[in-house]
């Protein structure tokens, strides 16, 4: 009988996991909201931890970090959502996959998931300059040949996360309806549905549109906060309008029932460590810049041109 106990206790039934939270969601307060995942996640407390704040003023201009290669993101797929409890997950095929990036090796996707805030309130899990914004996407991608996070988290860079943060547009994002509605399928911790001819291409831009990003190594975001992730944080935003922010916060709920909002891990300390950039942001603004001047010179001269022959027509009538 004894030895039953022990084996029934060993397999947690004795002492079941307090779940975790992003607040503090229950009435009688027993899950651990992020201040408290270390005490039940050690790892939660390293000095590598996601997310962080990205000061731009700070990061290192690394100029040979290369274009991604991005694999099967044109393929049209169905894929299973499924409301974890603490987010909703979109399960990848293994033919969905990167390479370069200044990665070594090849990674597998996963799975893409997003964090958002409430009605009203941002909820990007990176910040940029102190910036939190709207949204984030996070495509998670496991290095060959690992086939799990417990296999890969003992590489530095067993996981290769791409991240897209999103900006507030007056235009819906033209294929984010699809993912929304998905959502609205899987209202409750368990529920899952599947997504007819997806595609990752029409959610996020080509590889060779993607030259400016952020490289940093740091953890997942959620318990047990794995540090074995080299992140990616692209310069190029993603769009989403305030309609379809607001229905997406309604969509689902947490294992705990309550609404599943400001589902995003406050950002942690750097300890030291450097983000690079593709390319210096405040060189992007310059170039946006000078595009725009030298398109309003363009439209200078062509509406000069148009005067110029109006009044010509007018002068010989
Ligand atoms: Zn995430």
């Amino acid at each position: 009988l004894f030895q039953f106990i022990y084996s029934v206790c060993l397999n947690k039934v004795c002492f079941p996991p307090a779940e975790w939270c992003y607040r503090k969601q229950n009435r009688d307060d027993s899950c651990k909201d992020p201040s408290r995942w270390a005490v039940q996640f050690p790892r939660c407390g390293g000095l590598r931890q996601s997310p962080i704040n990205i000061i731009t003023q700070k990061v290192q201009v690394e100029r040979s970090l290369p274009l991604f290669d991005f694999f099967g993101h044109t393929e049209t797929v169905n894929i299973t959502v499924k409301n974890k409890g603490h987010s909703a997950h979109f399960i990848l095929p293994q033919s969905v996959s990167l390479a370069g990036g200044g990665l070594s090796g090849h990674y597998r996707a996963a799975q893409f998931h997003f964090h958002w805030g409430g009605s009203g309130r941002p909820g990007s899990e990176h910040t940029i300059d102190g910036e939190r914004f709207p949204m984030e996407l996070h495509i998670v991608h496991i290095k060959e040949p690992y086939d799990s996070l417990a296999e890969a988290e003992h590489d530095t860079a067993g996981i290769a996360l791409l991240a897209f943060l999103f900006e507030e547009t007056a235009d819906d994002h033209p294929h984010l309806d699809t993912i929304i509605a998905a959502l609205g399928r899987v209202p409750n911790n368990g529920s899952s549905t599947v997504i007819l001819d997806f595609r990752l291409r029409d959610i996020i831009p080509a590889a060779r549109d993607l030259h400016s990003y952020y490289r940093y190594v740091g953890s997942m975001t959620t318990p047990g906060c794995e540090q074995a992730v080299a992140w990616t944080v692209f310069h190029t935003m993603l769009s989403i309008s305030s309609q379809q922010l607001s229905a997406i916060v309604e969509q689902c709920r947490f294992w705990t029932g309550q609404p599943m909002r400001d589902l995003y891990r406050p950002t942690q300390p750097l300890d030291g460590r450097v983000v690079y950039s593709s390319k210096s942001a405040t060189a992007q603004k310059r170039a946006n810049h000078v595009w725009l001047g030298a398109l309003s010179v363009l439209l200078c001269c062509c509406l000069k041109m148009l005067i110029k022959g109006l009044h010509k027509n007018f002068t010989v009538k």
